[in-house]
């Protein structure tokens, strides 16, 4: 795992979403092209199983209240920071 993605795993331990804002999400992983569903969204990105990496987009979200869905999106997309590790094909 990067020392980036580190420092995010470990940011995010230290801050658990409050039960108000968790939600369970089906993600992808732009890294390794894995698709996990049912992981524990994050506002800082959610891990991918697979190969530790951030860079996962949500692809739906399963449970939650569904306002912060837009949000999900934005954080994941938006994420930045880890661009330059982004390998695809
Ligand atoms: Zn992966």
């Amino acid at each position: 795992m990067s020392a980036a993605w580190e420092a995010r795993a470990r940011d995010i331990a230290m801050q658990p979403m409050p039960s108000d804002l968790a939600r369970v999400v089906d993600i992808m992983c732009n890294d390794c092209e894995r698709k996990s569903p049912g992981r524990d969204w994050h506002f800082l990105g959610v891990q991918c199983p697979g190969c530790s990496s951030f860079n996962t987009v949500v692809e739906s979200v399963i449970s939650g209240n569904g306002s912060g869905v837009a949000a999900a999106a934005a954080a994941n997309g938006g994420s930045g920071g880890g661009s330059e590790d982004r390998m695809e094909n």
